[in-house]
């Protein structure tokens, strides 16, 4: 074992040496080589093939320049970025993310996760992401088409149904997939439905795709909580973000049973008394494309908006966190459990700071890491690959019904190899573990490439 865990260590300092200034993929893939000592232990077959060397490099990376003129004729440039991370298991699978924020190492460290998520859902898909510092925030309807005109103008060279598979994450969703898919096809003079995932339901896409990651995010908690003889029936929550992830996490939530108290955005948070009504939030999020402040002015009296306040101040029995990496850290993760907080399910990639994932562990709160407890998006995403190659449209029951199998089956294949390998209940290391041999064994089967 000490073998194993010093080349490890050594791995992890060379990752951190060849790529500089990407804190979120040294964080990523820190994560994931501190729960693998144990495999590399009882399986020395991964360690002599370079395995992990090359499990560590993308396959390929893709950085481009994307310009775009806005509504009074100034022109932008923006960067895009494709990281093809990994396709031992199927073709490069993973979403788009339009923010500010996004860098390749950003990029790279949801590649990365992606391939361990993809692997845990059984399906034929590998893992890739990709995105642009662009901020739709503010845009309108016509810049946000050109930019996305332009950004598909240089992506379409280097995907398609049986290469890489894009689809929506922050700041990319129906409206931006359709202007994507829509330069895709004009470009290639192909109806190729497969080559992006979250299409309209009328032109290729699956029902249950919008709502599948906050859905099967909420599934996961129930699944750690029923191995704790407990159930969301009756228990408050906290939700963080206000997108796709957070509304459909609410909705579930409350088709459960639970009353969903909060939902924030980077401005802050609103909390509401009575439990939030999902109606009027998405009336301003998903039609008037507005703010969560303005929730707290329609709502009345049970509801407050909290400016640049985080939602873990607030006290119930369960957590979402579904914005973004790193939004939960120990301090917050110290209040929740002083709060009394039971479960803990991550919506979003990397929200909680290893910290606080130890802060949680300790306390016996079960944890549920992103790579399983939001694979539901990515499941229904090659559903609707499957559904496109069949040229057919599954209904809305046959959709769900496969969700919540897929999610029973990566809770229970996570909570399974944890016990395997000596940690029961620590399910970052069974789906971190579980994901690795997938992806390690189909690379081994498929030689040095
Ligand atoms: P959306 O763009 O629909 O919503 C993102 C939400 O998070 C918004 O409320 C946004 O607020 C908030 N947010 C984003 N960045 C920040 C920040 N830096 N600080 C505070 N709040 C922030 O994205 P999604 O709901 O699709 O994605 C949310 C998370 O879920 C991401 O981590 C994503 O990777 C993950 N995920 C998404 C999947 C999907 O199917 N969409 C699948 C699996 C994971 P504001 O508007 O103010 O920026």
């Amino acid at each position: 074992m000490t073998v194993a865990k010093d080349r490890l260590d050594a791995l992890r300092a060379e990752i951190e040496r060849r790529n500089p200034a990407q804190p979120e993929f040294h964080q990523a893939v820190r994560e994931v080589l501190d729960t693998l000592a144990p495999v590399f232990a009882a399986r020395p077959e991964y360690a002599e093939s370079g395995l992990l060397e090359r499990l560590l490099e993308p396959e390929r990376q893709i950085i481009f320049r994307v310009p775009w003129t806005d509504d009074r004729g100034r022109v932008h440039v923006n960067r895009g970025y494709r990281v093809e991370f990994n396709s031992a298991l199927g073709p490069y699978k993973g979403g788009l993310r339009f923010h500010p924020s996004v860098d390749i190492g950003v990029v790279k460290f949801l590649g990365f996760e992606q391939i361990f998520k993809n692997a845990l859902t059984g399906l034929g898909i590998g893992g890739g992401k990709g995105g642009s510092d662009f901020d739709p925030h503010g845009k309108s309807d016509a810049e946000v088409m050109r930019f996305c005109q332009s950004f598909m103008t240089e992506l379409y060279r280097h995907i398609g149904e049986h290469t890489d598979v894009p689809a929506g994450d922050i700041g990319v969703g129906g409206r931006e997939i359709g202007y994507l898919f829509g330069q895709y096809r004009r470009i290639t003079n192909r109806w190729e439905a497969g080559v992006l995932t979250g299409k309209g339901i009328g032109w290729g896409g699956s029902s249950i795709r919008p709502e599948a990651t906050g859905y099967g995010s909420v599934l996961f908690a129930a699944e750690m909580l029923n191995v704790r003889g407990e159930s969301l029936d009756g228990l408050t929550a906290v939700v963080s973000g206000s997108g796709n992830v957070a509304l459909y996490t609410i909705e579930k939530l409350q088709q459960l049973g639970a009353n969903p108290l909060t939902c924030s955005d980077s401005k802050g948070y609103v909390v509401d008394d009575k439990g939030i009504d999902l109606a009027l939030l998405r009336q301003i999020k998903e039609v008037e494309r507005g703010r969560v402040s303005e929730y707290a002015v329609r709502r009345g009296s049970s509801a407050r908006f909290v400016p640049g306040g985080r939602v873990w101040e607030v006290p119930a029995d369960v957590a979402f966190p579904s914005a973004t990496q790193n939004e939960l850290g120990a301090d917050d993760a110290r209040t929740l459990i002083e709060n009394g907080v039971k479960a803990v399910s991550e919506g979003a990639n990397m929200p909680t700071t290893p910290e606080a994932v130890h802060l949680f562990q300790a306390a016996g709160v079960a944890f549920g890491p992103g790579k399983a407890a939001n694979a539901g998006g990515v499941a229904v995403s090659a559903l609707e690959m499957a559904q496109n190659a069949g040229r057919v449209a599954w209904g809305r029951d046959r959709v769900e019904e496969e969700l919540a199998g897929i999610m029973r089956s990566i809770h229970a294949v996570a909570h399974e190899t944890a016990e395997r390998y000596g940690t029961p209940g620590d399910y970052v290391a069974g789906a971190n573990i579980a994901g690795f041999e997938r992806v390690a064994d189909a690379m081994l089967a498929q030689g040095i490439i």
